[in-house]
Formats: structure tokens, C-alpha cells, sequence
């Protein structure tokens, strides 16, 4: 039975069908509007000596794609431009993207300065996963400078900020830490998760690195968990190619292509998130049963003015306290029906959440109270919904407490 590669058999045409539109690309452009899910794990090579290059580093030719796919570069290249920095890596989530800084940038050994107020994930890397492997963290208060300045040791490879922090919103001066930490030659991290570059630019302040949990507000649709890095080129080629090759916590193209689409509506989707949260912010100030409402774009709140400075807006997150403490807060998000009891945050839904027993149960009791994570604290992603139906939702989950 002999085979003829001119007339295939029915099962080699199944697998090589697509070879033809490759044929055919050239004389009939595609032009795609919106940018293809390239969902392929790996890219062909012209020839032997052609593989040898890109293995040499010589040509840039796509490989595989856990180190890299066109969709992922499309991404990642609208990221470092709204970012302002030089290049972007993308990878499988928030989380991924934290391991992946925290390895490039130290090894056994090593040290790590950080704020105290940090997502529960990452504080429980910080404080039980790094220094299982020799590296580790000293957390101070976000707020203070001094304090960053004091805690940092010789050993002391990266300073790690969440600005503003998750779920207490207090903020960290960028600038003036970051210079700190360059006297002493130490590159800074920004977690950018909360103000997403169209609020917030780390780098324009003085860090070196930004992290996002995309899953939140640049993804916005609550469909997708992924992460990026933004930073200078050296720097995110040696994360792709020392970490994220040999750790593996690549992003899917159609995950990397769901983050394009979402990149499309962001500002938009930011402007009604905050103006729904400033609206929200103030209605439960003034709400007798509310004994406390943090949201930097109140005056109230006590980095106002640094707020104002370093972002240009305030987003959409609140935390707040209801009279009663822990039990009368359980009974506003038992009772809530528009807003979603759930983790995450950043979508086009409002969702409520309980960080003391969710995303910060990671924090020992005394650790929650160091960091004034209040137990009874609440806090809410503020959504897209019509805020007047927010509202009428929470008021009425008030008026039960
Ligand atoms: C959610 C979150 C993370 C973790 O991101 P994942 O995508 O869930 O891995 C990190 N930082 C902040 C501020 C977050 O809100």
C-alpha cells in the first residue's frame, strides 16, 4: 500500500487540512479586525538550521507557546503601552504572576520588604511558601515610607507594594518609597490590580515592576483568571525565560484573547465603576446602621490627598462596618439579592464578600488586627448594575442587620 503525499488518505487530511489556507494567506490577507485566537501549542520550523537559531536566541521566531504565542503578544504589548513600561509578560493568573516576580528577582537566601495589607494569596506566599524555600519577607505598614526604609537589609532583592492594598484600600506612596529603595538599588513592584492602568501608572511614579491579577477589572467579565507583568525589557525576558519556562504558568490564547477584549471597554467600564462606588460610598456614609465606609475618594478617608496625587481616579472598591460588628455584617450579605456573595472582584456584577472568613482567612487573628482588617468588614466590588437598584439592594439588606 503506498502512500502519495500529493493524493493524502482521508485521516491525513483531517490533520494537514489547514496547510492549504496557509498556501493561500498570501494572496488573500486576512485583515482580521479583532486579533485571531492563535490556539496552537507549537510553530513550525522552515528547517533544521532554522530551529537551531531560534533555540540560539538568534531569531525570534514563535517556538511553543508557554513561551509565547502571536495572541499572548498582542496582549502583551497593549499592556506594556498602557502601562507605560518596555515589555509584558502574561501568564496563567494573578498568582502566577506574583511566583514568577518574586523568582526572577530572588533566590535562596534573600529577602523581601513589603506592605502589610496584601491580598490574602499573596500574603500567604509571602509568609508560608517563600520561606519554605529560603526567602524571606519582612511586611511593614503600607503607609509609612520610613517604615520600608528601616526594614530593608542587605539582603533585601525586591520591595513589593500593593497600592491601594486589598481589602483595607490604604495606599502607599509610590514615589517616595521607590526612591528609598533605589538609593539602595532595589527595584519596586507595584500590584496595580485595583486601579488598572487606566487609573494608575507605577512605573511613571518611580517602580521598576507591575503586577495585575487580570482577572479582575482588565479581563472585567468575571470569565477568565490571568496575570501580567510589565516591566523593563531585560527584566520580563529574563522572567520568560529563566522562570516562566522551567515554573509553567503560561496563559491560554483564548484566555490572553479574552483580556484583549476586555482591554477594550476598560475605560469606559472604569468611569461607571467609580462613579457607581462614589455614589454607593456616600449613601452609606450617611447610612445610620454603616459605622464605617473606606473609599479613597472620600474626603474622609485618610490618604485622600495621596489618592488624589497619585491616581486619577479612586475605582470602584469599598470596604465598610456595620453597627454590630461580624454578625450584623453576615446578616447584610446573607440578605443581599443583586449583589453576588463572592471572591473576586472588578467585574461588570457587584459582588460582596466577608475578607476576615474569605480572601484574607489566610490572616491569623492577630495578624487581621495588626493590619485593621476589621472581622466584621465588608467588602464590595462595586458592578455595572444600575446604581439606584445597588442601592435599593443594600438598603434593604441594611434594614435586616
Ligand atoms: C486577586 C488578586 C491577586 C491574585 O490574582 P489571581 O488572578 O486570583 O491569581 C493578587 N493581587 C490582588 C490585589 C488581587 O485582588
Amino acid at each position: 500500500m503506498g502512500g502519495n503525499i500529493d493524493k493524502p488518505g482521508f485521516a491525513t487530511l483531517c490533520i494537514h487540512g489547514k496547510k492549504h489556507l496557509d498556501k493561500h494567506e498570501a494572496d488573500r490577507p486576512i485583515r482580521a479586525v479583532s486579533t485571531p485566537i492563535f490556539q496552537s501549542s507549537t510553530f513550525a520550523f522552515e528547517n533544521v538550521a532554522h530551529g537551531a537559531a531560534v533555540f540560539r536566541g538568534e531569531d525570534s521566531s514563535y517556538v511553543y507557546t508557554r513561551l509565547g504565542n502571536p495572541t499572548q503578544t498582542a496582549l502583551e504589548t497593549e499592556m506594556a503601552y498602557l502601562e507605560q513600561g518596555e515589555a509584558a509578560l502574561a501568564l496563567a493568573s494573578g498568582m502566577a504572576a506574583a511566583t514568577t516576580a518574586v523568582l526572577t528577582c530572588c533566590r535562596c537566601g534573600d529577602h523581601i520588604v513589603s506592605g502589610d495589607t496584601l491580598y490574602g494569596g499573596t500574603h500567604q506566599l509571602f509568609t508560608q511558601t517563600l520561606p519554605r524555600m529560603g526567602i524571606t519577607v519582612t511586611e511593614v505598614p503600607a503607609y509609612d515610607p520610613e517604615d520600608f526604609a528601616a526594614a530593608i537589609t542587605k539582603k533585601t532583592r525586591l520591595v513589593y507594594l500593593e497600592s491601594p492594598a486589598n481589602p483595607t484600600l490604604v495606599l502607599s506612596d509610590i514615589a517616595a518609597i521607590a526612591e528609598i529603595a533605589h538609593r539602595k538599588g532595589i527595584p519596586v513592584l507595584v500590584d496595580n490590580t485595583f486601579c488598572t492602568p487606566y487609573l494608575q501608572n507605577p512605573l511613571v511614579l518611580g517602580a521598576d515592576i507591575v503586577l495585575h491579577s487580570a482577572t479582575k477589572y482588565i479581563g472585567g467579565h468575571g470569565d477568565t483568571v490571568a496575570g501580567i507583568l510589565v516591566g523593563k525589557a531585560d527584566w520580563i525576558l529574563r522572567a520568560r525565560m529563566e522562570i516562566l519556562r522551567d515554573v509553567g504558568g503560561c496563559i491560554s490564547p483564548f484566555n490572553a484573547w479574552l483580556l484583549l477584549r476586555g482591554l477594550k471597554t476598560l475605560p469606559v467600564r472604569m468611569d461607571r465603576h467609580m462613579e457607581n462606588a462614589m455614589e454607593i460610598a456616600h449613601f452609606l456614609s450617611y447610612h445610620p446602621k454603616v459605622t464605617e465606609v473606606i473609599y479613597p475618594g472620600l474626603k474622609t478617608h485618610p490618604q485622600h490627598e495621596l489618592a488624589s496625587r497619585q491616581q486619577r481616579g479612586f475605582g470602584g472598591m469599598i470596604s465598610f462596618m456595620v453597627k454590630g460588628g461580624r454578625e450584623a455584617g453576615r446578616v447584610v450579605m446573607d440578605n443581599v439579592q443583586l449583589c453576588t456573595l463572592a471572591v473576586s472582584l472588578g467585574d461588570v456584577d457587584t459582588l460582596i464578600e466577608h475578607p476576615a472568613s474569605m480572601t484574607h482567612s489566610t490572616y491569623s487573628e492577630e495578624e487581621l488586627r495588626k493590619v485593621h482588617i476589621d472581622p466584621g468588614m465588608v467588602r464590595l466590588s462595586v458592578g455595572l448594575e444600575n446604581v439606584e437598584d445597588i442601592i435599593a439592594d443594600l438598603r434593604r439588606a441594611l434594614a435586616l442587620a
